[in-house]
């Protein structure tokens, strides 16, 4: 999972890029970077927080009115600066880009590169490979007198090479901002525009949250299949390219997303709610009665608050969380999020000593976080634990770009309810149901394939295998 951010402006953009990418910053915390151009590209790339990253003195750097920006958490490829983005090539165009997703078909399209355009992709990121892809196929063009049908019918060929899931924003040197989504629209991006006193501007994000906060009105979701272009005068320029059955990640409801975002027209934190009465109903049906329900802070609140009241129990603060510590999910071993999490969140004795308690979690993936929770919570006196995932069981990879791409790393994985129960010493683990989340999806058509098993795109056991030998090759 990454936030991307491009901003074609009338004004110096590094201020709005980098300010933009701590709305994003949920998004991946391994590294941050922004290139902008002025007749040249200046580029800024480092590890960690937008914050560590960016200092005064890049912001000055960073000179010109188009921008890129991008938050990274390395699903694929190492957590080293050299994977981070955006990636630029001066060849055919200067061209920059930054994309949010993973290529599925990874070591076909290196291989086809090489062997077919005598270029040697040396990196394991794979936006990479997109960008290659595109300027190999942007050489077969008159680069003099390239029009608009060139540059989408360009896009077209990238999206035919590259399988998975991506959402790509390129900056094409002297020429304008380019988006293009994948035939599934299976990761979010939004385009919005702000008016200036020297006239519109635009900006493409992955989450409207940060469109919001720069003042940009959002004008609407960069689709499956769809491509955007926005020329050196400010004129948008829209392609409808092949689309399949769209397949937006449900997951982006669940966790990843800000609950102030809206994404696919609906707004994240409705959604939750939504989720969490849903929820209501499977603890209704397994019989259980707790005294209390608390969250996982902060991600499970809008779960846990509208499941108690729709089982007419007490909702509780019952964990304190330490707010200057990330999210533990996106940690890149075990071991440092299962630390992480007694460093995060502890305890609130006197709303759990001798009660039964239900502890509502966005999903239960690893396991880690919810076994040492169950710990947590009996140590501070609970009677009974209850484990609520408001995620179905997630029992397969996730190959499109978000880090739980190896079966072993998934408890539910080949195993039973009772078994994830036993494994994280809970009294009871209820999870959401996948035919009510299909319901509550159902006319948007989403991807549910880590819980399902049915991926939208072809994945076979090499591609599987690949990224897993991937994820191993980077030492992660
Ligand atoms: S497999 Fe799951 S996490 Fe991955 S894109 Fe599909 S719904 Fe999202």
């Amino acid at each position: 999972m990454c936030g991307v951010l491009g901003i074609w402006g009338r004004s110096e953009v590094a201020a709005d890029l980098i300010f933009g990418l701590t709305t994003l910053q949920h998004r991946g915390q391994d590294a941050a970077g922004a290139i902008t151009f002025d007749g040249s590209f200046h580029v800024k790339i480092g590890r960690g927080l937008v914050s560590r990253v960016f200092e005064d003195r890049h912001q000055e750097r960073l000179r010109g009115t188009w921008g890129l920006g991008h938050v990274r958490y390395a699903t694929m490829g190492s957590t080293d600066v050299e994977d981070a983005q955006p990636v630029h090539v001066n060849y055919p165009y200067g061209l920059a880009m930054v994309h949010n997703g993973n290529v599925v078909n990874f070591a076909e399209v290196r291989e086809n590169l090489y062997t077919e355009h005598h270029r040697l992709v040396d990196t394991s990121n794979d936006v990479a490979l997109i960008l290659y892809t595109f300027a190999a196929a942007l050489e077969q063009r008159d680069l003099r007198a390239l029009t608009f049908d060139d540059l989408f019918s360009c896009v077209d060929a990238t999206r035919r090479a590259i399988h998975g899931a991506y959402a790509v924003i390129c900056l094409i040197a002297g020429r304008g901002l380019l988006a293009f989504s994948d035939p599934h629209g299976i990761r979010p991006m939004v385009l919005g525009v702000r008016q200036t006193p020297k006239g519109p501007e635009y900006a493409i994000a992955s989450e409207t949250t940060c469109l919001d906060y720069l003042g940009f009105r959002v004008e609407g979701d960069i689709g499956a299949g769809e491509a955007v272009f926005i020329d050196a005068t400010g004129t948008v320029h829209r392609h409808q390219g092949p689309r399949e059955k769209p397949a937006f990640c449900v997951f982006e409801y669940i966790y990843f997303a800000r609950e102030d975002s809206v994404l696919q027209g609906r707004v994240v934190a409705a959604e939750r709610e939504r989720m969490g009465r849903a929820l209501a109903d499977v603890v209704r049906r397994a019989g259980l009665r707790p005294d209390v329900v608390i969250d996982v802070p902060a991600s499970g609140f809008l779960f846990a608050s509208s499941m108690a009241q729709a089982l007419g129990i007490p909702f509780r603060r019952g964990l304190a969380k330490n707010h200057h510590i990330g999210r533990s999910f996106i940690l890149p071993t075990d071991e440092e999020r299962r630390r992480m999490v007694g460093l995060k969140l502890n305890p609130i004795r006197g709303v759990l000593e001798g009660r039964r308690v239900a502890v509502v979690d966005d999903s239960i993936v690893r396991g880690t976080t919810s076994r040492r929770l169950v710990e947590l919570l009996r140590g501070a006196g609970a009677r009974e634990v209850y484990v609520i995932s408001a995620a179905p069981p997630v029992v397969s990879p996730c190959v499109y770009g978000i880090d739980m791409s190896t079966t072993a790393e998934i408890i539910a994985a080949n195993r039973t309810v009772d078994d994830v129960c036993r494994m994280i010493g809970a009294d009871a683990v209820v999870y959401q149901e996948l035919s009510a989340l299909r319901s509550l999806y159902g006319e948007i058509s989403c991807c549910d394939a880590c819980f399902s098993g049915e991926y939208p795109t072809h994945v076979d056991r090499e591609a599987l295998d690949d990224i897993r030998r991937e994820k191993e090759d980077a030492g992660r």
